[in-house]
C-alpha cells in the first residue's frame, strides 16, 4: 500500500484491530451469499461509507487497504479533505444532493451514485468542464415507495440515460437503490431484484456510452439479500466503523 500513515500514531491499537475484525466478518458474510447465489467473492466490492466518522477513522479503514470512502454530504468531504491530504482518498458521494453543491461534487468527488435528475446532470456538467473532470456516476433510481427514498422514478430510467449520453463529463457506470426499510425480507428482495431487471431491461436499449455493469445495493442491515439479487457493489457504514451519533 502507498500511503503514508506517519501522521497517524496508533494504527495498530485495539480500534483498528477490532474493525478489522469487523472488516473480516463482513467478508466472511459476502462470500457465504455469494456463494448462495452461485457468485464469486471478486465479484462484490465492499465500500465503507464513513460519514459522520471522523479521519482517525477514516486512516484506520485506509491503513486497513481502503481508498474509496461514502459520504452524504459535501459540506462533510470538504472537511475532511485536508484532513486526510495525505491519503489518496477518493471520495464517493452517495447522498442526496441539492442543485447547489454540484460545484463541490466536481471538485472532491471522484463519483456521484446518486444521480436522480437532469437539472443535477446539467449543473454537474457545466461545473466539471470548468474543472476540467469527468467523474464516474451511477443513477439513482426508487425502488421503494417509501416518501423518504430519494432516486429517479423507474419509468423514466431509460429516457434519462438516453440524455445522460450526451455528457462527456459524466460516465455512467450502473445503477444504485436503497431497499425498503422493512422487516419484511421479500419485500426488500423485491427492491434489489427490481433494480436489477431495470439494469437488463436498459441494457438491451444498447444506448451509446453508457456502460451498466454496477449495482450498488445493500447496507449494513440488508447486503447480504443484495448480493443474492445481484449487486456488485454493499455501501456499508455502521457495521465496519459502529453506531452513528448524528448529534456529533
Ligand atoms: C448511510 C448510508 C449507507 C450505509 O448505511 P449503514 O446502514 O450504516 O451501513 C449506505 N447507503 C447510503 C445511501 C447511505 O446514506
Amino acid at each position: 500500500m502507498n500511503t503514508d500513515l506517519t501522521q497517524t500514531t496508533h494504527l495498530n491499537d485495539d480500534v483498528t484491530i477490532a474493525m478489522s475484525e469487523r472488516i473480516a466478518r463482513i467478508k466472511a458474510r459476502m462470500a457465504q451469499a455469494c456463494a448462495r447465489a452461485g457468485r464469486t467473492p471478486d465479484e462484490v466490492t465492499l465500500l465503507p461509507v464513513s460519514k459522520t466518522f471522523d479521519d482517525q477513522a477514516i486512516r484506520r479503514a485506509v491503513s486497513l487497504g481502503y481508498k474509496r470512502f461514502g459520504e452524504n454530504r459535501t459540506q462533510e468531504i470538504a472537511q475532511k479533505t485536508p484532513l486526510l491530504a495525505d491519503c489518496e482518498i477518493q471520495w464517493v458521494v452517495i447522498g442526496q444532493l441539492q442543485t447547489n453543491k454540484a460545484k463541490e461534487v466536481a471538485r472532491l468527488a471522484h463519483e456521484l451514485q446518486s444521480l436522480d435528475r437532469m437539472e443535477l446532470a446539467e449543473a454537474l456538467d457545466r461545473r466539471l468542464q470548468l474543472e476540467g473532470r469527468s467523474i464516474d456516476v451511477l443513477v439513482q433510481v426508487k425502488t421503494s415507495p417509501e416518501e423518504t427514498k430519494a432516486g429517479l422514478d423507474p419509468v423514466e430510467l431509460i429516457p434519462f440515460l438516453k440524455k445522460l449520453s450526451g455528457f462527456q463529463t459524466l460516465r455512467v457506470r450502473g445503477l444504485m437503490t436503497m431497499a425498503i426499510l422493512s422487516e419484511d425480507q421479500a419485500a426488500v428482495r423485491r427492491c434489489f431484484a427490481q433494480l436489477r431487471q431495470l439494469r437488463d431491461q436498459a441494457r438491451q436499449e444498447g444506448i451509446v456510452g453508457i456502460e451498466l455493469d454496477r449495482l450498488s445495493m445493500g447496507m449494513s442491515g440488508d447486503f447480504e439479500l443484495a448480493i443474492e439479487e445481484g449487486s456488485t457493489e454493499i455501501r456499508v457504514g455502521s457495521a465496519i466503523f459502529g453506531a452513528r451519533d448524528y448529534t456529533a
